[in-house]
């Protein structure tokens, strides 16, 4: 498991608005940020990130995390891989993780295990390659040297129902089927999943080969076959030929998305190193987010390569659509389209790299291709068609997020629809979002909002100044109260450490029995903007009325005991006294 303390460390040094910012526009509102939420659909922004607590929360669908859990949640990674990205994202490294318990430990040999079942059929399909002329034949005739061939792991899988008993002399390992080389057939009978194949080895970011993707020889259906999803394998996560591509990528400054493994391969071939794929799924902000990260030297550009037919204009403004929030007004992004017949991998045999990278010139700008959409899609010489392409154009301005460049593109849509720039600037501006999250007028605050109990008063400040907790004197709690017991665990997980953050607290009670009713005590806090300061105050008020409630109680037992013995009355004064002095320091 990974340290607490470098969880810490990270979520200190990770500043979660410029994490939720990359997917989502927000606004500065009093002492956090809003934006409409990405988790459910709402027209009105009531999705509020804390920089000061580390930690967002929707007051529309209740969605609350910190860096790491957004990073799970929105952009669908592990726990440990989201860990990663940030850590890459500011310079850090994630230590070497101990397994915890035993079936953690079973479960990460279990995954080496399926890992070098992979490994030994990468071998055996590259060693078939060689073996089979009609493979080497088919390679040949799309122009591959075996050089190439070598670099990517090309191999063979033969046209043999079982061909992989070769290599696996325990050919009924159930683990054979569970990373994805074997299928089980309804009768009991095994078979091999990829046969008369050309094989491409799918790399994930520690170079370990996940699944395959097959490309059939010849005939038959279908054309290109995948691994399934497995423990290893999640294809909505890897970018096919990114570890081939990198040096390639830098050099060039340049990385290009095309769709499918062989174009990556044939454009290798050809001298353009820098081609990443997709594996048979629409872009992702996963996929984008990864790749602006890659290409971090300013000015090195992001270039999507679609085929010019109807799929791929329709795959390219999806792909447009993903990359508005995550562009960057210093890493520009691009779209070209391929003459309609032709793919890269058809395109760059016929043309080369030249004819190739004269047509990536070509390609259009992010801010070009979308005002090129939009006026194909509205007839500009007349009011009703400015109107509309005015209309149309305001969600995707209002999602683009790079400010200068979202400035450029007002500049540039204000003479397309007549209108004045200074009408445009303000018809295209996205509106600030109110101080607080918005309420409609006369509804009442959110239930989390309004602590009704001292213990909720307590454990509202405590998330917001989680060092108060060595404050408590838990001696005073009503043990009744759920909050007890989350109070409890944070002063004990204090006790000798420095003050977790509000993003360690949620790290800490997910999962847990407490998760709920901390985390209402942090949207609680989040609502009424609660500092630092104040909380303090308020802690130090609610414990006050803790003890008055303990001396009123001390006395009313007190008042039960006096007929029997009238010497308590001297007791029964002092407690009275102390309950004034109690009541006096309250404010
Ligand atoms: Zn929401």
């Amino acid at each position: 498991m990974i340290p607490d303390s470098f969880k810490q460390d990270l979520l200190n040094r990770v500043d979660i608005v410029e994490v939720v910012g990359r997917y989502v526009q927000l606004r500065k509102a009093g002492a956090n940020y809003s934006g409409l939420c990405p988790f459910h659909n709402e027209k009105t922004p009531s999705f509020t990130v804390s920089p000061a607590k580390q930690f967002y929360h929707c007051f529309g669908c209740q969605k609350h995390g910190n860096a790491i859990g957004f990073l799970m949640d929105y952009g669908g990674m592990g726990y440990v891989d989201a860990m990663k990205e940030l850590a890459a994202s500011v310079g850090m490294q994630v230590p070497a993780q101990q397994p915890r318990t035993p079936q953690e430990a079973q479960q990460k040999a279990h995954e080496g295990g399926l890992a070098a079942l992979l490994e030994k059929a990468m071998a055996f399909y590259r060693a078939e390659l060689k073996r089979s002329p009609p493979a080497i034949a088919y390679l040949k005739k799309r122009g591959l040297s075996g050089e190439i061939a070598a670099r990517f792991g090309i191999g063979y899988a033969p046209d043999d129902w079982q061909a992989l008993k070769a290599a696996f002399p325990d050919y009924d390992d159930a683990r054979l089927v569970e990373c994805g080389l074997v299928i089980q057939g309804e009768e009991g009978k095994r078979y091999d999943r990829f046969r008369g194949r050309i094989m491409f080895p799918i790399f994930n970011r520690r170079d370990a080969v996940v699944g395959f993707g097959g490309r059939v020889i010849g005939e038959g259906e279908p054309k290109y076959l995948n691994s399934p999803e497995t423990p290893l394998f999640h294809k909505g996560e890897e970018i096919y030929g990114l570890g081939h591509a990198r040096a390639a990528m830098h050099e060039a400054r340049r990385a290009l998305v095309v769709e499918g493994y062989m174009d990556v391969v044939a454009l290798a071939q050809h001298g353009v190193g820098y081609a990443v794929a997709t594996l048979g799924t629409a872009t992702t902000p996963v996929h984008v987010t990864r790749l602006l990260r890659e290409l971090r030297e300013n000015g090195a550009e992001l270039v999507f390569c679609f085929d010019g037919d109807a799929a791929g204009r329709k795959a390219a403004w999806r792909a447009l659509e993903v990359s508005l929030p995550l562009a960057t007004d210093t890493n520009p992004i691009r779209f070209m389209f391929l003459p309609e017949g032709e793919d890269p991998d058809t395109f760059v045999r016929q043309h080369g790299r030249q004819g190739f990278e004269s047509l990536i010139g070509e390609a259009q700008t992010l801010t070009g291709y979308l005002l090129g959409e939009l006026r194909a899609r509205s007839d500009l010489s007349t009011a009703e068609g400015r109107a509309r392409f005015q209309v149309n154009a305001k969600p995707l301005v209002q999602q683009l997020a790079a400010p200068v460049l979202r400035m450029q593109l007002v500049r540039a849509l204000a003479p397309l629809a007549q209108i004045a720039p200074d009408y445009a600037e303000s018809y295209f501006a996205v509106e600030a979002a109110p101080a607080a999250a918005p309420r409609k007028a006369g509804a009442p605050r959110t239930a989390a909002a309004v602590p009704r109990t001292e213990e909720q008063h307590l454990l509202r400040c405590v998330v917001a100044n989680p060092a108060l907790a060595q404050e408590l004197e838990d001696e005073l709690l009503d043990p009744g109260m759920p909050e007890a017991g989350a109070l409890r665990a944070i002063a004990a997980d204090l006790a000798g450490h420095e003050a977790p953050s509000g993003g360690m607290l949620v790290d800490r009670f997910n999962g847990s029995e407490y998760e709920q009713i901390v985390f209402r005590a942090q949207a609680s806090a989040l609502e009424t903007n609660l500092d630092a300061d104040s909380a303090a105050h308020e802690f130090r008020q609610a414990q006050l009325a803790l003890r008055v409630r303990r001396k009123h109680r001390e006395i009313e037992s007190l008042k039960g005991q006096l007929g029997a013995n009238p010497a308590l009355n001297v007791q029964l004064d002092r407690l009275v006294k102390e309950l004034h002095q109690l009541k006096a320091q309250r404010s």
